[in-house]
């Protein structure tokens, strides 16, 4: 038993050996074959095709880069056309313009007096006109309309548009438009509130129509009669650049409106301003001060 032990502890010692000999030479065996297969492997494949530089060529060509040196910034496009303006109360103060408005009209005992005075004097102005009143006096809106006057919408029965529903308000504004298109041939593009009362459904009506709405920032209130060198006077001192008169030639006596217009003329152009339409006004609403002499 002893040397059936010891021989198969020699044995099994031999066989400890040669398995560690084995390992040892087959992992040697394996390392080689494998940097032998990794060299091969490196040697047979075909290299990583280098890109023929094309795609790099057709970027650098459409995307430019920036470049460290600055480049001049292109100059911007001209307008060619101004924006359409929907609101106004004053116009350009650059420039000395003033538009006479009158108010509540055509009135056949007034207006042919402001007619005959703005003729004398060579003047054009704006005429808000009541729809039913055009209606009633159509020669009279032709009268302004041929004398180079500009006629504005000023609704058809002058009532508070405010209190209106958006169809009524629509009405009210689409009916005078009609009726001065039917008389003089010419839709306007012009509209005042009556009594200067709008909320965001008038101006929306009116936008929805094309016509710009007009307010004014001169008013010397001539409705209330304070006589007419109160009604000069009030003008006067509020007078500036693209400042928009409001008078009336209809709705009581405006008598003193006619007594006052000839010296609220005459003393505007001594102090060098010039009377336009809101027509004209407008047009000059982007006008450069340095375009006029
Ligand atoms: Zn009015």
């Amino acid at each position: 038993m002893s040397n059936s032990d010891g021989n198969s502890h020699l044995f099994i010692q031999s066989v400890g050996i040669k398995r560690t000999t084995l390992v040892l030479i087959l992992t040697a065996i394996l390392t080689l074959l494998g940097s032998f297969t990794l060299t091969i492997a490196s040697a047979w494949n075909p290299p990583i095709p280098a890109f023929s530089q094309t795609p790099h060529t057709i970027i650098k060509h459409s995307i430019q880069l920036p470049s460290s040196q600055p480049r001049p910034t292109p100059p911007l496009p001209a307008l060619e056309t101004q924006p359409k303006i929907h609101f106004l109360a004053s116009g350009n103060t650059g420039l000395s313009e003033i538009a006479l408005t009158f108010d509540d009209g055509p009135n056949p005992g007034y207006t042919p007096q402001v007619l005959a005075i703005l003729q004398q004097y060579r003047v054009k102005a704006t005429f808000f006109d009541v729809g039913y009143l055009v209606a009633a006096y159509p020669n009279l809106v032709r009268q302004e309309y041929k004398a180079g006057h500009i006629v504005g919408n000023h609704t058809w029965t002058h009532t508070n548009l405010t209190l209106l529903s958006a169809s009524q308000i629509l009405s009210q504004l689409n009916s005078t438009s009609n009726e001065i298109q039917a008389t003089i041939g010419v839709r306007p593009g012009f509209f005042r509130p009556p009594y200067g009362l709008y909320n965001y459904q008038v101006l929306a009506q009116a936008n929805y129509l094309g016509v710009t709405t007009v307010m004014w920032d001169n008013n010397p209130t001539d409705w209330t009669r304070p006589g007419a060198d109160i009604i000069v006077n009030r003008v006067l001192r509020v007078a500036h650049n693209g400042t928009v008169i409001l008078l009336h030639d209809g709705g009581g006596n405006r008598s003193q409106t006619v007594a006052a217009l000839p010296i609220i003329i005459t003393t505007l152009e001594q102090r060098g301003f010039q009377f336009v339409t809101i027509q004209q006004l407008v047009d000059d609403m982007y006008k450069n001060s340095l375009d006029h002499p």
